[in-house]
């Protein structure tokens, strides 16, 4: 079993859409779904001959649902999100977070939870919960495959803002503590920036 993973920063925030591929089976999910990203990651899914048939939200702040509407609309696929982050996909603009651009609101057609499992082929993703960053805040984790598609919980070199509303120290920390056990060549899969390990955040340790 394998994966193929691309990459597309969008949006002003240079947000990252991952597109997910299961080799095998050339079944296809997307992580997250930046201002205009859509195209890029369709055309990269038909170039690929893979058929996407999720769309999985990890949290809903603005500059990662931009699109929601759009990739739901374009692919027929069904958006999964935590119940906590629904305001921010079926009222865009209605969390205390400046808002700078109209976003379509996205129904949510599956309701995700802490525990539960999301199959692409032969891969199977384990839900984890981790609020902090945002309360409905959740993350898919591959032990098998040793990926870790973690969104605004864990980048190079520290953690999510937790400076803004809806965020939680205290919540950041014990979601930490979650990860920092994970195996070290995990590779983590940010909302923003390049990939890194769970070996290569040391700092991880400390919240053990
Ligand atoms: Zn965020």
């Amino acid at each position: 079993m394998s994966l193929t993973i691309q990459t597309f920063p969008a949006g002003p925030l240079e947000t990252n859409a991952y597109l997910v591929i299961d080799d095998a089976t050339k079944r296809a999910l997307i992580i997250d779904a930046p201002m205009g990203s859509t195209d890029d990651v369709i055309s990269a899914a038909e170039d690929a001959g893979a058929t996407i048939e999720l769309i999985y939200i990890t949290h809903a702040h603005w500059d990662h649902v931009g699109d929601a509407a759009e990739m739901k609309n374009r692919t027929g696929a069904p958006l999964l999100a935590h119940p906590l982050s629904a305001p921010g996909l079926t009222s865009p603009g209605s969390s205390a977070l400046d808002l700078p651009f109209e976003i379509a609101p996205a129904a949510i057609d599956g309701l995700v939870a802490d525990g539960e499992t999301v199959e692409l082929g032969e891969t199977n993703f384990a839900i984890m919960h981790l609020p902090g960053h945002e309360p409905g805040h959740t993350a898919l984790y591959s032990e098998a495959d040793r990926v870790f598609l973690g969104g605004d919980v864990l980048f190079p070199n520290g953690h999510g803002r937790i400076d803004i509303p809806g965020a939680s120290q205290t919540d950041m920390a014990a979601s930490l503590k979650r990860l920092a056990v994970l195996p070290g060549e995990v590779t983590v899969y940010p909302g923003h920036g390049l990939p890194t390990t769970i070996g290569a955040e040391p700092w991880l340790q400390s919240y053990r």
